[in-house]
């Protein structure tokens, strides 16, 4: 039998590295009839869209996906298409386990954390209200009218809406995969003495979804002291769950925690279906240059076969890349002591050291 799967490729360094994910995935023996779909700048220039309706129907169709990264301008132009792909397709949970690999540079010697963020609402949904116009203006003045404090006139307005709903779910989905994955503890994580009508509430629902679970430790830890007790201890965490913004914001921390970016895989996840991808993004200075680490997406594939309930290839592909980590050779330059290390290998070459691991185990 093989596997309907969407591929998207994505924009900057993200064709090179689906290039390599795909070879590397198919390389495993499991057979993949791989659709690839575009998405992103390079497809806004061809089709005049940055999401083709086509891309997100055969995602929807297949139920799996595999995607590279893409560009988000900064302050201006499009809105991310990938948040649009999570919400259209309501992929609410984002699931980015990140676990130090011997041979590893890092300053830490135990690390095995699972994000999961969710993927729907908070400052992320994109409920926004420029400087100057009507529609801020006017919030302004239902603002002041409804009690709220005065709103400087030329302020900008991002909306953050956290609901009931919403957390339930993504707190229900921490502890399922806890218990599934015989974790035994999960840590909300939240600035409720601030926010009290929205972390509040998540903090409030997360405790009540956390009764449910007594064989699971649950404990909640502030934002900002969460960052701390991160870089200092992680091997007192598990499992974090967390809004959307700070889950995005404690990916690259706990990617940093584990080797970096290139090792930081995920997948976003919601009732039947699930669309991988590795946490970093598209990283455009480096597109075409074959030198970035394809870890990340490949370990986002190990993600997908499990999904897949490939379980044994899935162990097997990550003991390939462990080995090829450990021995440290045929690896990018994030990965070597000195980042200037001339025996470092491109993103093709990395992969194909995986490749050549899998056929001997
Ligand atoms: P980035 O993750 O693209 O890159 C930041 C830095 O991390 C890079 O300069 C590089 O040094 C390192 N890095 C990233 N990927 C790496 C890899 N595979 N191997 C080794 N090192 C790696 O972050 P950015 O520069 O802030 O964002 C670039 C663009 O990507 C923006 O438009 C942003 O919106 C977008 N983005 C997309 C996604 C996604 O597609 N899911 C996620 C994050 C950011």
């Amino acid at each position: 039998m093989a596997y309907d799967v969407t591929l998207i490729p994505g924009d900057g360094i993200g064709p090179e590295l689906a290039e390599a994910t795909r070879r590397v995935l198919d390389a495993t023996g499991v057979k993949f009839n791989w659709e690839i779909k575009n998405a992103g700048i390079d497809e806004m220039e061809i089709s005049g869209s940055v999401l083709p309706q086509d891309t997100i129907d055969s995602v929807r169709r297949n139920k799996v996906a595999i995607k590279g990264p893409i560009t988000t301008p900064v302050g201006k132009g499009f809105r991310s298409v990938n948040v649009a792909l999570r919400k259209e397709l309501d992929l609410y949970a984002c699931l980015r386990p990140c676990r130090l690999y011997k041979g590893v540079r890092t300053r830490y010697d135990n690390v095995d954390l699972v994000i999961v963020r969710e993927n729907t609402e908070d400052l992320y949904a994109g409920i926004e209200f420029k400087r100057g116009t009507p529609e801020a203006e006017e919030l302004i003045e239902v603002i002041a009218r409804l009690g709220g404090s005065r709103i400087r006139p030329d302020s900008g307005i991002s909306i953050k809406p956290i609901s009931e709903f919403g957390t339930r779910r993504i707190v229900t989905f921490a502890f399922e995969y806890a218990r599934a994955n015989k974790r035994k503890k999960v840590s909300a994580v939240h600035k409720a003495n601030i926010m009290k009508h929205t972390d509040g509430l998540y903090l409030e629902v997360a405790r009540q979804v956390a009764k449910e679970y007594p064989d699971i430790e649950f404990n909640d830890v502030i934002v900002d002291n969460m960052c701390m007790q991160l870089v200092q201890s992680p091997e007192h965490y598990d499992v974090l769950v967390l809004p959307n913004l700070y889950g995005d914001i404690l990916s690259d921390l706990c990617a940093g925690l584990v080797g970096g970016l290139g090792m930081a895989p995920g997948g976003n996840i919601g009732e039947g279906i699930a669309l991988f991808e590795p946490t970093h993004g598209s990283a455009p200075r480096y597109k075409g240059l074959n030198k970035l680490n394809p870890i990340a997406m490949i370990l986002s594939g190990v993600m997908m076969l499990r999904y897949l309930k490939e379980f044994d290839t899935a162990e097997r592909l990550d003991k390939a890349i462990a080995d090829v980590i450990e021995e440290g050779k045929d690896v990018t330059y994030d990965m070597k002591l000195d980042h200037n290390d001339p025996t470092a290998v491109g993103t093709a070459e990395a992969a194909d050291a995986i490749i050549r691991k899998l056929q001997e185990l």
